[in-house]
């Protein structure tokens, strides 16, 4: 018997996942993680060359299966992560992890275009890339590796992920959990790949890896510079600084409590949560007194100024006081990574400040040239500046953003000032009256996303944005009309 080349794909296939549950061969790419950059490239193309050889409606069955096992192991995952990177709560990743297995969007999101006429019919299709490159963050290493393999293998590609070396436990087991869930639903084994030991080196050598088609960056600018330095299509989700702007017609009990739960989610990590608010002064204590009776913590005096010398470090050391202005913040000072994602409870009694209970937050007012207005800070301690009014709130917010066209919201009634913060900021994500994380679809309308492209301008990542367009002309048939 003779068989044609397809066929013989999947007997080789059906006997390396035969050999890879033999014990012994864990250094093999078991669980789809080796130790050398080629062979991870390597069987990844081999699997995406299989799960071109499936159906559609096979690869809905391989997501359904991968959205089951996140979910699954959606604590184990989450308890994994802080635990290995000391950053966030336990309780929040386990909510971004169900989310992303739940919202993220599978085949579905895929859409034929045609165009009939007198001269026939043309289709547009959304076709795979091959092999995508992922670089992803620490701050939230297993909801972007289950967000990206979904909507990546949902388009029909497979992924090398090269995960953030702080994160590397945990994204490998991401890794491997959703490999296994591929392969029980039968599927190709090395969907998705990466390496054992990941590094900075390894990203940037994934990047310019031959048979890396797509690079997709997740992260602070210098990933996104590299990627869009890398000579292939890159899509690039950088860092946001998003501003929070209340005005005096807002419903401020609603305002303190969204505030609160906001900026406080995974202890400030996500890209998306507040970073700085700006207050209209007439309703400026108001705000603060609700922010307090929703569990922020108010730090004023001598104990903001501990606070913020704790959590800043200067790079040239001279000392983070009396370092003010944006371009000498920028310059100068980055926050201290020992805080990044730690509890507003645990920062606080680091710098010596006493704090009763675990508030989600803490709040201090600042001036405009303050270092926390300006430092994407990733941490509960959440700067406020009041200004004269809305028209001063929409303009400072747009410069706080800094360009990034990342993430804003808004408190208001007015829906002029709404639209005109909206239409000023230019952010991919913009979110009215609620916290900055129903923008990504927690308790907000619309899908998710852990991948926000904002320098590239792709926005709110899906399987359709992980695809190239491939148009198919049949000249003078098929139109019936
Ligand atoms: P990071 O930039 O330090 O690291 C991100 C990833 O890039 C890691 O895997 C790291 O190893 C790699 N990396 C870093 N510099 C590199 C370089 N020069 N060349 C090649 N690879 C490099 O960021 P992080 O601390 O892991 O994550 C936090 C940052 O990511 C924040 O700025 C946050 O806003 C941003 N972020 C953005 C999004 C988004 O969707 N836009 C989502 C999550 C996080």
């Amino acid at each position: 018997m003779e068989l044609n080349e397809r066929e013989l794909t999947q007997v080789v296939l059906r006997v390396l996942d035969q050999m890879q549950q033999q014990p012994g061969l864990k250094d093999a790419g078991v669980g789809g993680v080796f130790s050398r950059l080629d062979d991870a490239v390597g069987a990844a193309a081999f699997a995406q060359e299989q799960l071109s050889t499936l159906s559609r409606e096979r690869r809905g069955e391989l997501i359904s299966s991968m959205r089951q096992a996140a979910l699954r192991d959606a604590a184990l995952l989450a308890e994994m992560a802080v635990r290995e990177t000391g950053m966030g709560r336990v309780q929040d990743k386990v909510a971004e992890h169900r989310l992303v297995a739940a919202k993220t969007p599978g085949i579905e999101d895929l859409e034929t275009g045609a165009w009939s006429g007198d001269h026939g019919l043309t289709t547009v299709e959304m076709a795979p890339f091959g092999v995508i490159g992922a670089i992803t963050p620490v701050t939230n290493p297993a909801a972007t590796i289950i967000n990206n393999a979904i909507g990546m293998i949902a388009a029909g590609n497979a992924v090398v992920f090269s995960p953030h070396p702080s994160a590397k436990v945990t994204s490998r087991r991401a890794v491997e959990i959703l490999n296994q869930a591929i392969v029980e639903a039968g599927g190709p084994a090395n969907l998705l790949t990466s390496v054992a030991d990941p590094s900075i080196e390894f990203a940037e050598a994934l990047m310019h890896h031959p048979r890396v088609s797509l690079v997709v960056a997740t992260g602070g600018p210098g990933v996104v510079r590299a990627a869009l330095s890398s000579g292939k299509k890159a899509i690039g989700a950088g860092a946001g600084n998003p501003p929070a702007v209340v005005d005096d017609t807002c419903d401020l009990s609603k305002a303190g409590r969204d505030l609160v739960l906001g900026a406080g989610l995974d202890n400030n990590l996500p890209c998306i949560a507040e970073k700085v608010i700006v207050v209209v002064d007439q309703v400026a204590d108001a705000l603060m007194t609700a922010m307090e009776q929703n569990g922020g913590w108010r730090l004023a005096g001598a104990d903001a100024d501990t606070v913020t010398d704790r959590i800043l470090t200067d790079k040239e050391g001279q000392g983070a006081r009396g370092c003010s202005g944006r371009e000498q913040v920028m310059k100068r000072l980055a926050v201290d990574k020992r805080y990044v994602g730690k509890t507003a409870n645990f920062i606080l009694r680091e710098a010596g400040v006493r704090v009763a209970g675990d508030p989600r937050i803490a709040f201090l007012e600042v001036g405009r040239e303050h270092p926390l207005v300006w430092l994407e800070q990733m941490l509960p301690v959440i700067p406020v500046v009041r200004v004269p009014d809305v028209q001063e709130a929409i303009r400072f917010g747009v410069e706080v953003e800094q360009g990034r066209r990342h993430t804003a919201t808004m408190w208001s009634r007015n829906v002029d000032h709404m639209t005109q913060l909206a239409r000023a900021i230019k952010s991919t994500i913009f979110v009215k009256n609620g916290p900055s994380y129903a923008g990504i679809g927690l308790g907000g309308e619309g899908f998710t996303s852990f991948t926000i492209a904002g320098p590239t301008g792709e926005g709110i990542t899906s399987a359709r944005t992980f695809t190239r367009r491939r148009r198919c002309t049949l000249v003078d048939a098929f139109s019936i009309v």
